[in-house]
C-alpha cells in the first residue's frame, strides 16, 4: 500500500543519497535546476487535483522529476476509455474498476519508489478543501470543470498558495498560472464560468497530444516554482490548438482590480454557494456527492444482489440495474451512468442505497 505520511526526511549528510544522485543525475545537470534545485524539489508537497488525462500526465512528470510528496486527489474510478489519453493507467486498472488516485500511486510506486505518493479517493468540496489542500506548496489543476477550478482558485487566493490552471479538450490546451498577490487569478480572466459555451471531451473528444502539451507546460511551470525559478515563471494565459496551428496569449501579469476574487477577497466558492450536482466530463453520468455517510460496501453487495447484478472490491462497488450502472464508493458518494438527469439519477440513490 502506498504510504499516506507527508514529507521526506534528509540526514546532514551529503546532499543526495548515491541512488538518487543516479536518478535525477540528467535533471541535475540541466543548468536551470542543478542539486540545489533537485533538492527542493524533493522537499516540495504539491496536490494534484483531478487525475484523469492531465492529472496523470502531470503526476507522471512530476513523480519522475522528483517532487518528493505528491498528494492525488481524484472522485471517479478508471474505465477502459480512459487508456487512450490517461497515461498512468492501464487494462487491468479498467478490469478492477480501481479508483484513479489509487492506480495513479500504484503505478508511481513501481517507477519511483523514492517519494511518497499519497492517493486521496475524494471530490474537492468547500468543506474538505482545507483539509485536502491544506499545508502544501503548489495545487495542479487536473479537473475537468469550472467549478472545482473557481474552488481551487478560491482556495489558492484565500491562503496565498499558488495554482496553475491547465485544461485540454479536442486540439486545443490551456494553461496559465496564477501566482496570488501577484498575477491575475482565474477570475480575473474569467469572472463568470464559461460552462455553456464551453466544449467538453464528450462532445468535441481530446487528442491525447493536446493533453500532453498542456501538462508539460503546467509540470514545468510547476518545477520553475518549486526550484525558485520564478523570474522564468509564464505570465500569459497560453492557448493553442494543435491541429488548427492557432495560438494565442493574454497577459495576465496583472490582477483586475474589481475582481470579485482576489480584488474584494469575496470566496463564494469556497462558501459553498450553487453547488449542483456535477455532470461527469466524457460520460453520460451524474455524480450524488451530498451523502458523506460510510457505506459498507460488503454489506450493501447483499443489498443490491436481488435487484441487479454486482460487484465490489475494497474501494468501489458496482451495481448494474438497466439501463443505469451505479458506483458507490465507501464515503457514500455515488456515480450514476445511463442518465445526466439528476432527479433519475438521485431516485435511483434514494430507491437502493438510502435517503
Ligand atoms: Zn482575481
Amino acid at each position: 500500500m502506498v504510504p499516506s505520511s507527508f514529507g521526506l526526511k534528509f540526514s546532514s549528510g551529503p546532499l543526495m543519497k548515491p541512488e538518487l544522485d543516479e536518478r535525477y543525475s540528467r535533471q541535475v545537470l540541466f543548468a536551470g535546476i542543478g542539486a540545489e534545485g533537485q533538492r527542493k524539489l524533493l522537499q516540495a508537497r504539491v496536490a494534484i487535483v483531478g487525475c484523469g488525462a492531465t492529472g496523470s500526465a502531470l503526476a507522471s512528470l512530476l513523480a519522475r522529476a522528483g517532487v518528493g510528496s505528491l498528494r492525488i486527489i481524484d472522485r471517479d474510478y478508471v474505465e477502459p476509455s480512459n487508456l487512450q489519453r490517461q497515461t498512468l493507467f492501464d487494462e487491468a486498472d479498467a478490469a478492477e474498476s480501481l479508483p484513479k488516485a489509487i492506480a495513479a500511486c500504484r503505478k508511481i510506486a513501481v517507477f519511483n519508489s523514492q517519494i511518497v505518493a499519497e492517493p486521496r479517493v475524494s471530490d474537492l468540496r468547500p468543506e474538505n478543501a482545507e483539509e485536502l489542500l491544506g499545508g502544501l506548496q503548489l495545487i495542479l489543476d487536473g479537473t475537468d470543470n469550472f467549478e472545482t477550478r473557481y474552488l481551487i482558485n478560491d482556495f489558492a487566493v484565500k491562503n496565498s498558495l499558488p495554482w496553475i490552471y491547465a485544461a485540454a479538450v479536442g486540439s486545443y490546451a490551456i494553461t496559465m498560472n496564477v501566482l496570488p498577490g501577484e498575477t491575475a487569478c482565474l477570475s480575473c480572466i474569467f469572472p463568470e464560468s464559461p460552462r455553456g459555451v464551453v466544449e467538453t471531451c464528450e462532445t468535441s473528444g481530446i487528442l491525447n497530444s493536446a493533453v500532453n502539451f498542456a501538462a508539460s507546460i503546467a509540470a514545468t511551470e510547476a518545477i520553475k516554482l518549486l526550484t525558485g525559478a520564478r523570474s522564468k515563471l509564464r505570465t500569459t494565459l497560453l492557448s493553442c490548438d494543435l491541429w488548427t496551428n492557432e495560438r494565442a496569449e493574454v497577459s495576465v501579469e496583472k490582477p483586475r482590480i474589481d475582481c470579485r476574487t482576489c480584488g474584494q477577497r469575496e470566496f463564494l466558492h469556497l462558501a459553498g454557494e450553487g453547488r449542483p450536482h456535477i455532470t461527469l466530463c466524457g460520460r453520460n453520468s451524474v455524480q450524488i456527492h451530498e451523502h458523506d455517510r460510510p457505506v459498507d460496501l460488503g454489506m450493501m453487495s447483499e443489498r443490491l444482489r436481488p435487484h441487479g447484478s454486482v460487484r465490489y472490491n475494497d474501494f468501489v462497488l458496482k451495481f448494474w440495474k438497466e439501463p443505469f450502472e451505479m458506483t458507490l464508493f465507501p464515503d457514500g458518494r455515488a456515480i450514476v451512468k445511463g442518465t445526466t438527469d439528476t432527479a433519475v439519477a438521485r431516485s435511483l440513490y434514494a430507491r437502493y442505497v438510502g435517503s
